[in-house]
């Protein structure tokens, strides 16, 4: 796969752009690279869609933060995600409002799409994405996983496999001669020009089908359930969503299936809390252990671990375990190492004493090391606060 660019080196604009600079470099890009200045150049197309694609992410405010903190991880659009690219038609109906008051009309926009942006010959149908979500534990994300889950979706009708047609036959669509498209003339921005549209007798498609399937009723395709399994990388987070192609709704006769669209939803966890690739334990200690040192039972992950208390460890301590975390996942989700996990401590006071417990603590109140001095007084809140 190509090396993805920077949605905001893609526009040419700072990363501190506002919502208007985004939209005014979009379109200026948009019409630049417009399939009907620039007819059969396929640069010229990818371009367009480059802007689209940096455009649609840099002008939702959810999906521009995703970006800015976890690049294209964030955006399940690169590297192990396999990129869900828009087509030229997801464009011009997500966006074709940028070109109002570009001395542009949207149904020119729509015609120009149809003659000179698309591929010559007859229309393959797309299924349509599908979006799910995933629920997944921490146990689940540091190891990565695998996750049937239960679909209804539009699958390929097993009668006709998926043809439409009863007897597997199909005819070339009388209307258009089997090209998918006629032509007609239009006012265009450039003046007249003739246009191609989709031919409705046989929606684009070229072929028409005599004989319906009676199951599909000619669609190829039927609701129903469906078992998918969605591999998940380690190292995702709550708020990604996964590409997983080909595993959205069937596409009526024969066309190419939509995609599935996962989004990784994560559950609580009893012991920790995430940050990012590390792990944070709470560990609040008894005051003897705090005074004296000793060893700890810690859950991890992946089990239990000991951890040392060293005598005289003051609260507020943060012990670092390396590598306990979560596996790092880079922006095309690729892992590189792991997190740690992080213990703060703290030293719990009691709160209720019985008559021996208060006679000890008395007892120690007139030690000569229990008071705290000026150096310690000032190390404790240094290290605590900071300050
Ligand atoms: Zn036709
Ligand atoms: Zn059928």
């Amino acid at each position: 796969m190509a090396e993805k660019r920077d949605y905001y080196e893609v526009l040419g604009v700072e990363k501190n752009a506002s919502a208007e600079e985004i939209k005014k470099a979009y379109r200026k890009k948009a019409i630049q690279y417009h399939p009907d200045k620039n007819p059969g150049d396929k640069e010229a197309e990818e371009k367009f869609k480059e802007a689209a694609e940096a455009y649609e992410v840099l002008s939702d405010p959810q999906k521009r933060q995703r970006y800015d903190q976890y690049g294209f991880a964030g955006m399940g659009g690169a590297g192990g995600f396999s990129g869900g690219g828009m087509t030229m038609e997801d464009i011009f109906q997500h966006f074709g409002d940028i070109f109002e008051g570009a001395g542009f009309d949207l149904g020119d926009i729509g015609n120009m799409f149809m003659g000179g942006g698309r591929s010559r010959g007859p229309r393959v149908r797309r299924g349509s994405d599908m979006r799910v979500k995933v629920r997944l534990t921490l146990e689940e994300i540091a190891t990565g996983c695998e996750k049937k889950i239960k679909v209804r979706k539009l699958v390929q009708c097993k009668d006709c496999n998926g043809s439409g047609s009863k007897d597997g036959n199909t005819e070339t669509c009388p209307t258009c001669k089997g090209s998918g498209r006629v032509v007609r003339q239009q006012r265009g921005i450039f003046g007249m020009m003739q246009v191609q549209a989709e031919c409705d007798a046989c929606q684009g498609e070229g072929r028409i089908i005599k004989n319906k399937c009676p199951k599909c009723g000619g669609e190829g395709v039927l609701r129903d359930e469906d078992i998918i399994t969605i591999t998940i990388p380690a190292g995702v987070m709550g708020g990604m969503q996964l590409t997983v192609p080909g595993k959205g709704n069937a596409a009526p006769r024969g066309g190419v299936a939509g995609d599935l669209l996962v989004l990784i939803e994560e559950e609580e966890h009893k012991d920790f809390i995430r940050q990012d690739s590390d792990l944070i334990y709470n560990l609040l200690l008894d005051m003897p252990t705090a005074v004296l040192g000793g060893q700890v039972q810690i859950p991890t992950l992946t089990g239990e671990a000991k951890i040392t208390i060293t005598p005289g460890t003051q609260p507020g301590k943060v012990l670092r375990m390396r590598g306990k975390g979560l596996p790092r996942i880079d922006q095309y989700g690729r892992s590189y190492g792991t997190g740690d996990l992080l213990i703060n401590v703290g030293v719990y006071i009691p709160e209720k004493l019985n008559k021996e417990e208060r006679k000890l603590i008395e007892q120690l109140q007139d030690s000569p090391n229990i008071a705290p001095g000026a150096s310690e007084k000032k190390s404790f809140f240094q290290n605590l606060f900071g300050i």
